[in-house]
């Protein structure tokens, strides 16, 4: 039940995150890539990915693959296809380090397709989501997560890698969690990898490191946008639309931060995780474990999770969030660099 509530969940995320934001007939010619002379659209891998031959109607593209994910792609771009590979196996490391799960050693490969452009993109999105698509196809930059499968375009910059980044997290806990987790929970969590970096062939987790996400928060202060704290635990993206979107996410951005800061809150955050992992969650907030898959469920977990997994004294928690969201936009003192793996 739970996997399909996730997608339920999923699909309001996801649309309105792409608004904010951002057939495979492979043909093996299996060899390690860096081995092969770079084409026009090919280039010399740094990492142990390997490619094998895909097309796409009737363009070429090439399938690389790495022990966690299968990159369906067309993109032309070098710098692309040398990097997201090592990219995302990276990036993965960071999730499973982040969550506190362990990594999967023998599950099937994720499937990310990133096509060469929108016109493609939008193809793409006709065949995977179905009869959802008018909805997937209002997206007018980046991409999105649905059922599992992430499906992107080539922005032809580094926010490709951040939105992939993004998107991944909501991919990696769909193959992972049985039950789904809360709104501010999967969503604030997501955004915490928007502002991964390669450096050297790696990807650098600096989730404090989100100029969009900060000057957003910048501006909430002294306005009628913010919103309140348990206001926004009870909602999802569904529920703040237009100018209320960048004031939800920079504040399920800067929840996530602080969660993940204080020691205490990060072990009852590691905890909730870990039961929606093993198909315990609902059952220990005192839902049946029949519960419907619906958005409603959503709403249902959204503030006993909170009170059982981070904190049930609301007011306080509240002040010195505020707090905290001051200090990472900047307000009260410059930000200082934070890795949320740090000794970890
Ligand atoms: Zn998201």
């Amino acid at each position: 039940m739970n996997r399909n509530s996730t997608n339920i969940i999923e699909r309001w995320y996801k649309t309105i995150l792409g608004l904010a934001l951002m057939a495979s007939s492979g043909l093996l010619v299996g060899c390690e890539f860096g081995a092969r002379p770079p084409g026009p659209d090919r280039a010399v891998l740094t990492s142990a990915a390997t490619s094998e031959r895909w097309q796409f109607g009737d363009v070429e593209g090439q399938k690389l693959s790495t022990p966690h994910y299968a990159i369906y792609t067309t993109s032309g771009e070098r710098d692309l296809i040398t990097r997201l590979p090592e990219f995302m196996e990276s990036t993965y490391a960071h999730y499973c380090r982040l969550s506190g799960l362990p990594p999967e050693r023998d599950a099937k490969p994720m499937s990310i397709y990133v096509l060469a452009n929108r016109q493609q993109w939008a193809a793409m999105t006709e065949q995977i989501t179905g009869p959802a698509a008018p909805t997937y196809l209002k997206i007018q930059n980046g991409g999105y997560s649905y059922n599992g499968i992430c499906v992107l375009w080539d922005l032809k910059s580094d926010a490709t890698f951040g939105i992939a980044a993004h998107e991944g997290m909501h991919q990696f806990l769909h193959h992972r969690m049985k039950d789904a987790l809360p709104a501010w929970a999967e969503e604030g969590v997501c955004t915490l990898f928007e502002s991964c970096r390669m450096v050297k062939g790696r990807s650098v987790f600096k989730p404090t490191d989100n100029p969009i996400r900060s000057n957003d928060l910048h501006r909430l202060f002294g306005s009628s946008a913010w919103i309140p704290l348990e206001k926004l635990l009870g909602g999802d993206a569904g529920d703040f639309l237009g100018e209320q979107s960048n004031a939800y996410y920079s504040q399920l951005w800067a929840l996530a931060l602080y969660i993940q800061s204080e020691p205490r809150y990060r072990a009852g955050f590691e905890t909730m995780l870990r039961l929606a992992s093993q198909d315990e969650l609902h059952t220990a907030l005192g839902l049946s474990s029949q519960a419907d898959a619906t958005r409603s469920l959503v709403h249902v977990i959204a503030l006993p999770a909170f009170e059982r997994y981070i904190d049930r004294n609301m007011r306080p928690f509240e002040r010195n969030y505020r707090e905290y969201c001051r200090k990472v936009s900047g307000e009260v003192q410059p930000k200082k660099p934070w890795y949320v793996n740090s000794g970890r």
